[in-house]
Protein backbone atom coordinates (compact mmCIF):
# COMPACT_ATOMS: atom_id res chain seq x y z
CA UNK A 1 0.00 0.00 0.00
CA UNK A 2 1.13 3.38 -1.11
CA UNK A 3 1.53 5.43 2.62
CA UNK A 4 2.23 9.06 1.57
CA UNK A 5 2.36 12.21 4.36
CA UNK A 6 0.26 14.07 1.28
CA UNK A 7 -2.13 13.14 -0.63
CA UNK A 8 -3.63 15.75 -3.35
CA UNK A 9 -6.38 14.40 -5.31
CA UNK A 10 -7.84 16.30 -8.83
CA UNK A 11 -5.86 17.88 -11.66
CA UNK A 12 -5.70 21.50 -12.64
CA UNK A 13 -4.47 24.99 -11.78
CA UNK A 14 -5.28 24.07 -8.15
CA UNK A 15 -4.01 20.23 -7.72
CA UNK A 16 -0.91 21.41 -9.59
CA UNK A 17 0.25 24.27 -7.84
CA UNK A 18 -0.17 22.53 -4.20
CA UNK A 19 1.59 19.45 -5.80
CA UNK A 20 4.71 22.43 -6.86
CA UNK A 21 4.77 23.94 -3.38
CA UNK A 22 4.34 20.65 -1.48
CA UNK A 23 7.12 18.94 -3.66
CA UNK A 24 9.43 21.72 -3.15
CA UNK A 25 8.77 21.54 0.53
CA UNK A 26 10.14 17.60 0.56
CA UNK A 27 6.41 16.25 0.90
CA UNK A 28 7.04 13.95 -2.23
CA UNK A 29 3.47 14.53 -3.21
CA UNK A 30 0.97 12.00 -4.61
CA UNK A 31 -1.56 13.23 -7.10
CA UNK A 32 -4.38 11.71 -8.12
CA UNK A 33 -5.12 13.52 -11.73
CA UNK A 34 -8.74 11.91 -12.96
CA UNK A 35 -9.29 9.74 -15.54
CA UNK A 36 -13.29 10.08 -15.84
CA UNK A 37 -14.19 12.79 -13.67
CA UNK A 38 -12.91 15.58 -15.46
CA UNK A 39 -10.03 16.18 -18.13
CA UNK A 40 -6.72 15.11 -16.21
CA UNK A 41 -5.05 18.78 -16.22
CA UNK A 42 -8.89 20.03 -15.36
CA UNK A 43 -11.23 22.37 -17.18
CA UNK A 44 -8.68 24.73 -19.18
CA UNK A 45 -8.26 21.43 -21.22
CA UNK A 46 -11.45 21.98 -22.71
CA UNK A 47 -10.62 25.53 -23.89
CA UNK A 48 -8.26 27.44 -26.33
CA UNK A 49 -6.58 30.23 -25.76
CA UNK A 50 -6.37 31.31 -22.27
CA UNK A 51 -5.58 35.39 -22.42
CA UNK A 52 -5.63 36.16 -18.72
CA UNK A 53 -3.22 33.96 -16.62
CA UNK A 54 -0.15 36.41 -15.83
CA UNK A 55 3.38 35.70 -17.14
CA UNK A 56 1.83 35.08 -20.65
CA UNK A 57 1.10 38.63 -22.30
CA UNK A 58 0.86 36.62 -26.07
CA UNK A 59 -1.79 34.10 -24.45
CA UNK A 60 -1.15 30.65 -24.02
CA UNK A 61 -3.36 27.19 -25.13
CA UNK A 62 -5.33 26.11 -21.90
CA UNK A 63 -3.62 22.64 -22.31
CA UNK A 64 -0.43 23.82 -22.95
CA UNK A 65 -0.48 26.21 -19.45
CA UNK A 66 -1.70 22.44 -17.78
CA UNK A 67 1.25 20.69 -19.39
CA UNK A 68 3.90 23.47 -18.20
CA UNK A 69 2.32 23.33 -14.65
CA UNK A 70 2.50 19.77 -14.56
CA UNK A 71 6.18 19.46 -15.57
CA UNK A 72 7.04 21.57 -13.10
CA UNK A 73 5.40 20.01 -9.77
CA UNK A 74 6.72 16.58 -11.72
CA UNK A 75 10.30 18.55 -11.91
CA UNK A 76 10.43 18.75 -8.05
CA UNK A 77 9.27 15.30 -7.26
CA UNK A 78 5.62 14.88 -7.44
CA UNK A 79 4.38 11.39 -8.38
CA UNK A 80 1.25 11.01 -10.36
CA UNK A 81 -1.51 8.17 -10.97
CA UNK A 82 -3.94 8.83 -13.62
CA UNK A 83 -7.28 8.23 -11.98
CA UNK A 84 -10.28 9.00 -10.30
CA UNK A 85 -10.49 8.59 -6.48
CA UNK A 86 -13.74 6.88 -6.05
CA UNK A 87 -13.70 6.40 -2.66
CA UNK A 88 -12.52 8.19 0.57
CA UNK A 89 -12.17 7.15 4.67
CA UNK A 90 -11.74 10.60 6.29
CA UNK A 91 -13.36 8.87 10.08
CA UNK A 92 -10.13 7.06 10.70
CA UNK A 93 -6.18 8.42 10.18
CA UNK A 94 -4.53 8.03 8.10
CA UNK A 95 -7.09 9.11 5.56
CA UNK A 96 -7.06 6.51 2.49
CA UNK A 97 -8.14 6.65 -0.40
CA UNK A 98 -9.06 4.83 -3.09
CA UNK A 99 -8.57 4.09 -6.40
CA UNK A 100 -9.04 1.71 -9.21
CA UNK A 101 -5.14 0.82 -8.48
CA UNK A 102 -5.78 0.33 -4.79
CA UNK A 103 -6.19 2.23 -1.25
CA UNK A 104 -3.28 4.71 -0.65
CA UNK A 105 -2.93 6.84 3.02
CA UNK A 106 -2.34 9.78 3.75
CA UNK A 107 -1.33 11.82 6.39
CA UNK A 108 -3.01 15.24 4.62
CA UNK A 109 -5.47 15.62 1.84
CA UNK A 110 -5.86 18.34 -0.45
CA UNK A 111 -8.75 18.21 -2.45
CA UNK A 112 -8.49 20.01 -5.55
CA UNK A 113 -11.55 17.91 -7.80
CA UNK A 114 -12.86 21.18 -9.38
CA UNK A 115 -16.47 21.88 -10.66
CA UNK A 116 -18.26 21.17 -13.95
CA UNK A 117 -19.48 24.18 -15.39
CA UNK A 118 -23.47 22.60 -16.59
CA UNK A 119 -24.35 22.77 -20.18
CA UNK A 120 -27.39 22.42 -22.28
CA UNK A 121 -27.11 19.17 -24.40
CA UNK A 122 -28.51 20.55 -27.70
CA UNK A 123 -27.68 19.42 -30.90
CA UNK A 124 -24.56 21.70 -31.99
CA UNK A 125 -23.69 22.98 -28.03
CA UNK A 126 -21.77 19.63 -27.59
CA UNK A 127 -17.59 18.82 -27.86
CA UNK A 128 -16.96 17.88 -31.12
CA UNK A 129 -19.98 20.16 -32.46
CA UNK A 130 -19.68 24.15 -31.78
CA UNK A 131 -18.63 23.73 -27.80
CA UNK A 132 -15.62 26.22 -27.56
CA UNK A 133 -16.13 27.79 -31.45
CA UNK A 134 -18.82 29.99 -29.94
CA UNK A 135 -20.85 28.15 -27.33
CA UNK A 136 -18.78 28.28 -24.02
CA UNK A 137 -19.80 28.21 -20.41
CA UNK A 138 -17.11 31.73 -19.21
CA UNK A 139 -18.00 34.86 -20.22
CA UNK A 140 -15.51 36.18 -18.26
CA UNK A 141 -12.93 33.81 -20.00
CA UNK A 142 -13.82 33.80 -23.26
CA UNK A 143 -16.12 37.03 -23.73
CA UNK A 144 -13.17 39.00 -25.04
CA UNK A 145 -12.34 36.70 -28.36
CA UNK A 146 -12.06 38.48 -31.76
CA UNK A 147 -15.49 35.94 -32.95
CA UNK A 148 -17.69 37.78 -30.49
CA UNK A 149 -16.71 41.48 -31.66
CA UNK A 150 -20.28 43.20 -32.30
CA UNK A 151 -21.92 40.72 -32.70
CA UNK A 152 -25.03 39.10 -31.52
CA UNK A 153 -24.41 37.37 -28.23
CA UNK A 154 -26.62 34.63 -26.00
CA UNK A 155 -26.98 33.93 -22.45
CA UNK A 156 -28.30 31.26 -20.85
CA UNK A 157 -30.09 31.00 -17.57
CA UNK A 158 -31.61 33.62 -15.54
CA UNK A 159 -29.63 34.33 -11.80
CA UNK A 160 -27.20 37.07 -10.87
CA UNK A 161 -24.45 34.87 -12.84
CA UNK A 162 -26.39 35.46 -16.22
CA UNK A 163 -26.64 39.06 -15.53
CA UNK A 164 -23.49 39.43 -14.59
CA UNK A 165 -22.07 37.87 -17.69
CA UNK A 166 -24.51 39.30 -19.69
CA UNK A 167 -23.11 42.95 -18.71
CA UNK A 168 -19.85 41.60 -19.02
CA UNK A 169 -20.42 40.90 -22.37
CA UNK A 170 -22.07 43.91 -23.49
CA UNK A 171 -18.64 45.91 -23.46
CA UNK A 172 -17.83 43.04 -26.79
CA UNK A 173 -21.11 42.58 -28.16
CA UNK A 174 -23.36 45.07 -30.41
CA UNK A 175 -26.18 43.25 -28.62
CA UNK A 176 -27.02 40.81 -25.77
CA UNK A 177 -29.83 38.46 -24.93
CA UNK A 178 -30.38 36.63 -21.96
CA UNK A 179 -32.72 34.10 -22.29
CA UNK A 180 -35.07 32.40 -19.75
CA UNK A 181 -37.04 29.67 -19.68
CA UNK A 182 -39.84 31.82 -17.36
CA UNK A 183 -41.53 34.75 -17.32
CA UNK A 184 -39.03 36.42 -14.39
CA UNK A 185 -35.71 36.27 -14.00
CA UNK A 186 -34.36 34.28 -10.54
CA UNK A 187 -31.15 37.05 -9.86
CA UNK A 188 -31.45 39.05 -7.34
CA UNK A 189 -33.51 42.28 -7.51
CA UNK A 190 -30.85 44.85 -8.21
CA UNK A 191 -29.13 42.32 -10.48
CA UNK A 192 -32.66 42.15 -12.65
CA UNK A 193 -33.12 45.81 -12.52
CA UNK A 194 -29.37 46.62 -13.77
CA UNK A 195 -30.25 44.05 -16.54
CA UNK A 196 -34.07 45.09 -17.79
CA UNK A 197 -32.27 48.69 -17.80
CA UNK A 198 -29.15 48.15 -19.80
CA UNK A 199 -30.05 49.53 -23.57
CA UNK A 200 -27.46 46.31 -25.43
CA UNK A 201 -29.44 44.08 -23.09
CA UNK A 202 -32.63 42.17 -24.06
CA UNK A 203 -34.56 39.55 -22.09
CA UNK A 204 -35.88 36.85 -24.24
CA UNK A 205 -38.52 35.41 -21.68
CA UNK A 206 -39.95 31.84 -21.51
CA UNK A 207 -38.09 30.44 -24.51
CA UNK A 208 -35.04 27.63 -24.48
CA UNK A 209 -32.25 27.01 -26.73
CA UNK A 210 -32.92 23.76 -28.99
CA UNK A 211 -30.53 23.57 -31.61
CA UNK A 212 -26.76 25.84 -32.44
CA UNK A 213 -25.32 25.95 -35.78
CA UNK A 214 -22.90 27.38 -38.40
CA UNK A 215 -19.70 26.88 -40.34
CA UNK A 216 -16.26 26.61 -38.00
CA UNK A 217 -17.85 28.89 -35.76
CA UNK A 218 -21.19 29.63 -34.57
CA UNK A 219 -23.75 31.31 -37.16
CA UNK A 220 -27.29 30.88 -36.11
CA UNK A 221 -29.32 29.21 -32.65
CA UNK A 222 -33.01 28.47 -32.81
CA UNK A 223 -35.15 28.64 -29.63
CA UNK A 224 -38.33 27.73 -28.89
CA UNK A 225 -41.37 29.30 -27.18
CA UNK A 226 -41.93 26.89 -24.10
CA UNK A 227 -45.63 27.82 -24.36
CA UNK A 228 -46.51 27.91 -27.84
CA UNK A 229 -43.71 25.23 -29.03
CA UNK A 230 -43.26 27.86 -31.75
CA UNK A 231 -39.61 27.19 -32.86
CA UNK A 232 -37.47 30.78 -34.07
CA UNK A 233 -33.84 31.09 -35.86
CA UNK A 234 -31.65 34.11 -34.78
CA UNK A 235 -28.06 35.18 -36.04
CA UNK A 236 -25.78 34.56 -32.94
CA UNK A 237 -22.01 34.40 -32.80
CA UNK A 238 -22.20 33.25 -29.38
CA UNK A 239 -23.50 31.05 -27.13
CA UNK A 240 -22.98 31.43 -23.08
CA UNK A 241 -24.18 28.73 -20.28
CA UNK A 242 -24.56 30.69 -17.36
CA UNK A 243 -26.79 27.65 -15.60
CA UNK A 244 -24.38 26.71 -12.71
CA UNK A 245 -21.48 24.58 -11.65
CA UNK A 246 -21.12 21.62 -10.09
CA UNK A 247 -18.45 21.10 -7.50
CA UNK A 248 -16.78 17.82 -7.85
CA UNK A 249 -17.57 15.74 -4.61
CA UNK A 250 -19.53 12.57 -5.73
CA UNK A 251 -16.08 10.78 -4.07
CA UNK A 252 -16.42 12.24 -0.66
CA UNK A 253 -20.01 10.87 -0.33
CA UNK A 254 -20.60 13.53 2.48
CA UNK A 255 -17.82 13.04 4.58
CA UNK A 256 -16.78 17.15 4.50
CA UNK A 257 -19.00 19.85 5.60
CA UNK A 258 -20.52 21.80 2.49
CA UNK A 259 -21.90 24.94 2.25
CA UNK A 260 -25.59 24.83 1.04
CA UNK A 261 -24.95 25.55 -2.65
CA UNK A 262 -22.86 22.30 -2.55
CA UNK A 263 -19.40 23.62 -2.39
CA UNK A 264 -16.66 22.35 -0.06
CA UNK A 265 -16.91 24.43 3.24
CA UNK A 266 -13.19 25.79 4.78
CA UNK A 267 -12.35 28.29 7.22
CA UNK A 268 -12.70 32.01 6.11
CA UNK A 269 -9.22 32.80 4.71
CA UNK A 270 -7.85 29.26 4.79
CA UNK A 271 -8.32 26.26 3.11
CA UNK A 272 -8.78 23.73 6.11
CA UNK A 273 -11.95 22.19 5.79
CA UNK A 274 -14.00 20.93 8.93
CA UNK A 275 -11.90 17.77 8.98
CA UNK A 276 -8.31 18.45 10.74
CA UNK A 277 -5.54 17.76 8.05
CA UNK A 278 -8.22 18.08 4.83
CA UNK A 279 -7.76 20.86 2.93
CA UNK A 280 -9.46 22.11 -0.22
CA UNK A 281 -8.46 24.44 -3.26
CA UNK A 282 -9.90 25.88 -6.29
CA UNK A 283 -13.13 25.47 -8.02
CA UNK A 284 -14.37 22.81 -5.27
CA UNK A 285 -14.43 25.36 -2.51
CA UNK A 286 -15.01 28.68 -4.75
CA UNK A 287 -18.42 29.31 -6.05
CA UNK A 288 -17.60 32.88 -6.49
CA UNK A 289 -14.19 33.85 -8.69
CA UNK A 290 -14.08 30.45 -10.77
CA UNK A 291 -10.72 31.58 -12.55
CA UNK A 292 -7.19 29.66 -12.49
CA UNK A 293 -5.39 32.16 -11.17
CA UNK A 294 -7.57 31.91 -8.24
CA UNK A 295 -7.65 28.53 -8.03
CA UNK A 296 -3.62 28.43 -8.42
CA UNK A 297 -3.67 30.74 -5.29
CA UNK A 298 -5.83 28.88 -2.97
CA UNK A 299 -3.41 25.69 -4.47
CA UNK A 300 -0.24 27.47 -3.04
CA UNK A 301 -2.50 28.11 0.23
CA UNK A 302 -3.27 24.28 0.66
CA UNK A 303 0.06 23.23 0.68
CA UNK A 304 1.60 25.62 2.82
CA UNK A 305 -1.35 24.96 5.65
CA UNK A 306 -0.68 21.25 5.13
CA UNK A 307 2.95 21.44 5.26
CA UNK A 308 2.67 23.95 8.84
CA UNK A 309 -0.37 20.79 9.83
CA UNK A 310 2.04 18.17 9.05
CA UNK A 311 5.05 20.02 11.00
CA UNK A 312 3.15 21.00 13.83
CA UNK A 313 1.89 17.72 14.33
CA UNK A 314 5.32 16.29 13.45
CA UNK A 315 6.50 18.34 16.45
CA UNK A 316 3.85 17.10 18.64
CA UNK A 317 4.74 13.37 18.17
CA UNK A 318 8.66 13.84 18.69
C1 LIG B 1 -14.32 26.45 -21.25
C2 LIG B 1 -13.63 27.10 -20.09
C3 LIG B 1 -12.74 28.13 -20.34
C4 LIG B 1 -12.08 28.72 -19.27
N1 LIG B 1 -11.19 29.73 -19.54
C5 LIG B 1 -10.55 30.33 -18.51
C6 LIG B 1 -9.62 31.38 -18.76
O1 LIG B 1 -9.42 31.79 -19.91
N2 LIG B 1 -9.00 31.93 -17.69
C7 LIG B 1 -9.23 31.52 -16.40
O2 LIG B 1 -8.59 32.03 -15.48
N3 LIG B 1 -10.10 30.54 -16.14
C8 LIG B 1 -10.77 29.95 -17.16
N4 LIG B 1 -11.70 28.96 -16.90
C9 LIG B 1 -11.95 28.61 -15.50
C10 LIG B 1 -10.83 27.69 -15.01
O3 LIG B 1 -10.65 26.64 -15.94
C11 LIG B 1 -11.16 27.12 -13.65
O4 LIG B 1 -11.41 28.17 -12.74
C12 LIG B 1 -9.98 26.31 -13.12
O5 LIG B 1 -9.60 25.32 -14.05
C13 LIG B 1 -10.34 25.64 -11.80
O6 LIG B 1 -9.25 24.90 -11.41
P1 LIG B 1 -9.27 23.76 -10.32
O7 LIG B 1 -7.85 23.57 -10.01
O8 LIG B 1 -10.21 24.07 -9.25
O9 LIG B 1 -9.75 22.42 -11.03
P2 LIG B 1 -10.44 22.05 -12.43
O10 LIG B 1 -9.80 22.76 -13.56
O11 LIG B 1 -11.92 22.19 -12.26
O12 LIG B 1 -10.05 20.52 -12.54
C14 LIG B 1 -10.33 19.59 -11.59
C15 LIG B 1 -9.97 18.21 -12.13
O13 LIG B 1 -9.90 17.31 -11.04
C16 LIG B 1 -10.07 16.02 -11.53
N5 LIG B 1 -11.00 15.26 -10.68
C17 LIG B 1 -12.31 15.47 -10.44
N6 LIG B 1 -12.82 14.50 -9.66
C18 LIG B 1 -11.79 13.66 -9.38
C19 LIG B 1 -11.68 12.47 -8.61
N7 LIG B 1 -12.72 11.93 -7.98
N8 LIG B 1 -10.47 11.87 -8.55
C20 LIG B 1 -9.38 12.40 -9.18
N9 LIG B 1 -9.45 13.52 -9.92
C21 LIG B 1 -10.63 14.14 -10.03
C22 LIG B 1 -10.66 16.10 -12.93
O14 LIG B 1 -9.67 15.69 -13.85
C23 LIG B 1 -10.98 17.57 -13.09
O15 LIG B 1 -10.83 17.97 -14.41
C24 LIG B 1 -12.35 28.33 -17.94
C25 LIG B 1 -13.26 27.29 -17.69
C26 LIG B 1 -13.89 26.68 -18.76
C27 LIG B 1 -14.87 25.56 -18.50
Amino acid sequence: MEKRKLIIIGSGPAAYTAAIYAARANLQPLVFEGFNAGPPGGQLMTTTEVENYPGFPKGIMGPELMDLFREQAQKFGTTFITEDVTHVDLQSHPFKVEAPSGIAEAEALIIATGATARRLQVPGAKDGEFWQKGVTACAVCDGAAPLFRDKHLYVFGGGDTAVEEAIFLTKFGSKVFIVHRRGELRASKIMAERALKHPKIEIIWNHVLTKVEGDKVVRSITLQDVNTQKETKHEAAGVFFAIGHEPNTGFLKGQLEVEPNGYLKVIKGTTQTNIEGVFAAGDVQDPVYRQAITAAGSGCMAALDAERWLSVREHAHA
